[in-house]
């Protein structure tokens, strides 16, 4: 019998195609705007320049300070850019660090946002917003945060390092592996995980022989884009909590966390959900958290939490933070599975 559910619509208009930044003016033009501040990390500001002088007197200027996590005062600053400089809306372009400050940007301001994603980290489709202040990572949810518009163009993540580019991969997988089992789950998210996984898993061995491979890189992010909605629309549990927990608390780097935690955090609540988790086991086979694992491997992922920085030691405390408020997960969390589940990431072991 087909599961109830509850389908909240979609508010976000999408581009997707090959070459597409050259809808961006038109794009703006459409929202009622003609100021876009075009904002970049200081990596990618030849391209948000290049994307001004395209938006011509559509543009208002560049911010290109964007960085990790959203850091308020880098907030603080781009809002004084946009008063300054007159803007009416912002366009985002770049990865998830960018498309935070241009949400920080709107929950503040009003002010539209048009987003031009250049990893698979999946930020632009949702309504979650996370800042840091004072050293502390806050998340919120408001649907003031969600982008009006995304603009997908795959031959601007012809330039994505072969690193990034697979841990980003595994970092928007993690949305479709919660999302089987999250409580608010619907058909439409159900069925792009299912896409996105497959797409991803034919997409990646071929872009780790061939980063340039514009068929495999159009499948990637089209995968992103599946990965992306459904984070926007359904609850996250464990892995996003872990996550979070070992980037705020402990400075590990986005991307390459989410890479390393996702077998472990899979085959954690596997016991429990295994029929939900169904279509990652036929995806990748084996069991799901395995599957995961040697696909991980066999696409030179980063394996071990030893390696992106966290010590043997950090592993009792980041138990004790992780376990500290209870949350809603498939498998009830317990002490003794998260130290174990860390010291298996930690160490690198395939999940049993
Ligand atoms: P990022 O945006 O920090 O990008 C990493 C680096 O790669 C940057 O220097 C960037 O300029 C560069 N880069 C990006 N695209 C490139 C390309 N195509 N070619 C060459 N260089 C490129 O990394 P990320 O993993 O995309 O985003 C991580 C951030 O996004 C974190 O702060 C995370 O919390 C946030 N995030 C938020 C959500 C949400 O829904 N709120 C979802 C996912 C991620």
């Amino acid at each position: 019998m087909t599961r109830p559910f509850v389908f909240p619509g979609l508010t976000t208009r999408v581009v997707f195609g090959h070459g597409t930044l050259a809808q961006v003016p038109d794009e703006v033009a459409r929202l009622g705007h003609s100021r876009a501040l075009v904002l970049s990390t200081p990596h990618q500001e030849a391209e948000a320049q290049a994307l001004a002088a395209r938006l011509g007197d559509k543009a208002a200027g560049v911010f290109a300070g964007a960085a990790m996590h959203t850091p308020v005062e880098v907030t603080d600053q781009a809002i004084a850019a946009f008063r300054a400089a007159g803007a009416d809306c912002v366009v985002s372009l770049g990865g998830g660090s960018t498309t935070g400050l241009g949400k920080a940007i709107a929950v503040r301001t009003g002010a539209d946002q048009v987003v031009v994603p250049t990893t698979y980290a999946g930020s632009e489709m949702t309504d979650i917003l996370g800042e840091t202040a004072g050293g502390e990572k806050t998340t919120r949810r408001d649907p003031a945060i969600r982008p009006e518009v995304v603009v997908y163009d795959v031959n601007l993540t012809l330039t994505l390092p072969i690193a990034l580019t697979v841990t980003s991969a595994l970092n928007a997988i993690a949305h479709a592996m919660e999302g089987f089992y999250a409580p608010d789950r619907h058909p439409v998210t159900e069925a792009l995980s299912r896409e996105a996984m497959l797409a991803f898993r034919n997409a990646l061995p071929a872009l780790a022989k061939d980063p340039q491979d514009r068929d495999a890189r159009a499948k990637a992010l089209f995968a992103a884009w599946g990965c992306s909605l459904t984070l926007g629309h359904v609850t996250m549990a464990l892995h996003h909590k872990l996550a979070h927990v070992l980037g705020g608390s402990f400075g590990l780097p986005h991307a390459e966390t989410h890479a390393v935690l996702l077998p472990h955090t899979t085959a954690y609540n596997e016991p429990a959900v295994g029929d939900l988790l169904q279509p990652i086991a036929d995806t990748f086979g084996g069991t799901a958290g395995a599957g995961l694992w040697r696909f991980a491997k066999s696409v030179g992922a980063p394996l071990r939490l030893a390696d992106l920085g966290l010590t043997e030691t950090d592993l009792d405390r980041a138990t004790e933070i992780a376990t500290k408020n209870p949350y809603a997960n498939p498998r009830p969390i317990s002490r003794e599975g998260i130290r174990h589940l860390l010291q298996q990431a930690y160490d690198g072991t395939c999940p049993a």
